[in-house]
């Protein structure tokens, strides 16, 4: 195996997947440094970097690797820069660890002690609390809703670190409504069903997370009623994540969600400033980024209202002053911070949409407006019109003039295959959603 293309073809196929201007910011900086059986070892510049793409791509990288290599391969990063551990990642590592040792698969980052608690969600932080003092008495099922990116995931993780710390011998899953999905396909498939039953429905606590994802899939539905009714039974916790409130979630059937509200529905709302402005310091104290009181207020203020946006900004900040040697300030901010510099008075224009779009998927504007059909092109186009119909005022007609001449059936089309592709899909739909993000004012 010629190692330097299997790494080109790892990059070529990350670069596809995440887009262009994410793709040079965090992915182009790393080298293969070895490739041998099957381990990888890879050189990022800073822990930043390393921090970043495992919070925010855990598998991407392995998955570039099947598919250069065909072969399953373990990813390991070094640090160019600090040989050093941190303290942080020391502690971290040795849960994930110590929990992976009994099957348990939580992010040992989401701990009750790193939520910072303000008005928006400090309803949901004492209902998870409450909840794991006490398993299956309280509140039972917990159902927690909000937004992307306001820490649902975070504080659902947290109760299940909890419960490993005061209850060693629980049994204790975290899954996505994703993951889950898959694993009663895969079941299905290869005549499993009875091991599935057996694995869900002797837990302590269930963690379902994003339940909105199982949204039309009948055969999982009806999975997760049983094993609902099993736990619930049984006084054994369950704990729900979603992204809007039981009574929101189309095509899942009435009598699930009827039990979704069978215990507490708790909300967590966008934070306010005083809120991000805590949450930025305790990230950067926990990450030792030397962060000034003006930047701390700027980024609050700046970045609207999604808690992963802002420390995902923080992070940014941190790896490339690290890389540089410039420090956190307003002038490093506009550099590396582009996509929260737009002007907010100004209304959002098709040619704004297009610029995104074809920045982020690496296609040219005029490909963008013309009559191509291949995947590589009628993707994004597919992407930009729907996000035109979403952000502006315009008519379908006006929409399909501004891609170069394409009729309202073309629009409408358009618009339906990507809110199919939204709901099936949680990658495409977080993809879908930065970029509207990155867009809007
Ligand atoms: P969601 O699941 O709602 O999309 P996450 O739980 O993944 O959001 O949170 C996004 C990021 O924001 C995570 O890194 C998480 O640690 C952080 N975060 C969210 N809320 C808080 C909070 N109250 N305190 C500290 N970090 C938070
Ligand atoms: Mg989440």
């Amino acid at each position: 195996m010629d190692i330097g293309n299997t790494w080109k073809d790892c990059l070529d196929f990350i670069e596809k997947k995440v887009g262009k201007s994410t793709y040079d910011l965090w992915f182009k900086p790393i080298k293969l440094v070895e490739l041998k059986d099957n381990d990888a070892l890879l050189s990022v510049p800073n822990r930043f970097f390393r921090e970043w793409i495992e919070d925010n791509y855990p598998r991407l990288i392995s998955d570039a690797f099947e598919w250069a290599a065909k072969d399953n391969i373990n990813v390991q990063f070094k640090i160019d820069q600090e040989p050093a551990a941190d303290y942080v990642s020391v502690v971290t590592q040795t849960r994930k660890t110590r929990l992976a040792v009994k099957g348990i698969f939580l992010n040992p980052k989401y701990t009750f002690d790193t939520f910072v608690v303000g008005p928006s969600n400090q309803f949901v932080h004492a209902a998870a609390l409450a909840v794991s003092d006490s398993l299956g008495k309280t509140y039972n099922p917990l159902f927690i809703y909000g937004d992307v990116g306001l820490g649902k995931t975070h504080i659902i993780t947290a109760i299940g670190n909890k419960i490993a710390d005061t209850l060693p011998n629980a049994n204790i899953i975290y899954v996505s409504s994703e993951q889950f999905t898959n694993e009663v396909v895969s079941a299905i498939r290869h005549e499993k069903m009875s091991d599935l039953k057996e694995k869900y429905r002797t837990v302590d606590i269930l963690l379902l997370d994003d339940v909105q994802f199982i949204a039309n899939k009948t055969q999982t539905q009806v999975e997760f009623f049983h094993t609902f009714n099993a736990l619930y039974e049984k006084q054994k916790q369950i704990v729900i994540s979603s992204d809007r409130p039981p009574k929101e979630l189309s095509d899942i059937t009435d009598r699930l969600k009827s039990r979704f509200t069978m215990g507490l529905i708790a909300d967590i709302q966008p934070p306010s400033v005083e809120l991000k402005m805590a949450i930025l310091q305790k990230k950067a104290e926990t990450h030792k980024i030397i962060l000034p009181d003006d930047m701390v207020y700027f980024l609050a203020t700046k970045v609207k209202s999604n808690i992963r946006e802002l420390e995902g900004c923080l992070i940014k900040l941190a790896a490339h002053s690290n890389l540089t040697g410039r420090p956190i300030n307003v002038s490093l901010a506009k550099d590396v911070l582009k996509d929260i510099f737009t002007d907010e008075s100004k209304p959002v224009t098709t040619d704004s949409i297009q610029k995104v779009v074809c920045e982020y998927f690496g296609v040219k504007l005029p490909d963008l407006k013309s009559k191509k059909r291949t995947k590589e092109i009628a993707l994004p186009r597919q992407i930009a019109m729907y996000i035109t119909k979403k952000l502006t005022g315009l008519s379908l007609g006006d929409i399909g003039k501004a891609f170069g001449g394409k009729d309202h059936a073309t629009v409408i089309y358009a618009c339906k295959q990507i809110e199919a592709k939204m709901e099936k899909d949680e990658e495409f739909n977080k993809m879908a959603e930065y970029l509207i993000n990155k867009i809007k004012p």
